[in-house]
């Protein structure tokens, strides 16, 4: 099969201090024949105070051309980007993705709505005090994601478990009592031509994942991407092996990669 990383991190993000040179090589070295940087774009900080609506790119396509030219033929590089918060302005998010050498985009939601404060849900979900905090975070999450797919800036949806990661696990939540609602998004996306991502989180959530991919498929999905959202080098393509084994289990066949915002696909 073909392996491919389609999230992770360099030091064109803000949290992240890994060269896209060091990320290859940690994919070189993990048997990954295909990798795309998806370096952060949001439009909100933790706060919830808005950043800025063009996205300079001269960054991270001097390191993406710089790396390309010095890598092995092994080794595939593709340049994507992770938009975070687009609803807040759709149109300025389709302009700043109209980079000609562009492949992939991942539309995620890092932060709150504006009704609800638009704080980061990582840092909303650090300040939950009770079990109906995290019902409230993962309520608006649902709002923003309705909204998130009936814009054109992206090609998967990101981590659609993310407030999952934060919410304090002894609240024992997950995704079921929205089951009908993320079916819809689900559906529309398909509908679209677009796709979801499998994100691992450096390794740390992929069986959260198993009843979303098991009902993505029974939706008729197949556009599937597959991430580390590594931030370092030693996350690179972490949790792999069960993730793929997941893959197949709920009856997945392929794993994307993209050209020009266009899905190719490899069999599983
Ligand atoms: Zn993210
Ligand atoms: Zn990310």
């Amino acid at each position: 099969m073909y392996l491919s990383d389609y999230h992770f991190h360099t030091i064109c993000s803000s949290d992240s201090t890994a060269t896209l040179l060091e990320q290859a090589e940690a994919a070189l070295a993990a048997g990954v024949q295909e990798l795309c940087v998806t370096d952060h774009w949001n439009l909100l900080d933790q706060q919830g105070n808005r950043l800025p609506t063009v996205y300079d790119w001269s960054a991270p396509l001097e390191q993406y051309r710089a790396v390309r030219s010095r890598l092995p033929e092994e080794l595939e590089v593709r340049l994507g980007i992770e938009v975070g918060n687009g609803v807040l302005d759709p149109a300025a998010v389709d302009a700043s993705l109209e980079l000609p050498e562009l492949d992939f985009a991942i539309g995620s939601l890092h932060s709150q709505s504006a009704a609800a404060g638009g704080r980061g849900i990582f840092t909303a979900a650090r300040a939950c005090v009770r079990r109906e905090d995290g019902v409230a975070i993962i309520d608006d999450y649902m709002d923003m994601l309705e909204e998130l797919v009936r814009t054109d800036g992206f090609d998967v949806l990101g981590h659609v478990i993310y407030p999952l990661r934060y919410i304090p696990p002894e609240y024992g939540l997950d995704l079921h009592p929205w089951w009908d609602r993320l079916a819809e998004v689900l559906r529309t996306v398909i509908r679209q031509g677009r796709g979801i991502e499998m994100n691992t989180s450096a390794g740390t959530t992929v069986e959260q994942w198993r009843d979303v991919l098991a009902l993505y498929r029974d939706l008729g999905g197949e556009v599937l991407t597959l991430g580390s959202d590594a931030h370092q080098s030693r996350s690179i393509a972490a949790a792999f092996p069960q993730a793929l084994e997941l893959i197949r289990c709920v009856g997945l066949r392929y794993l994307c990669v993209y050209r020009r915002r266009t899905p190719l696909f490899c069999k599983l």
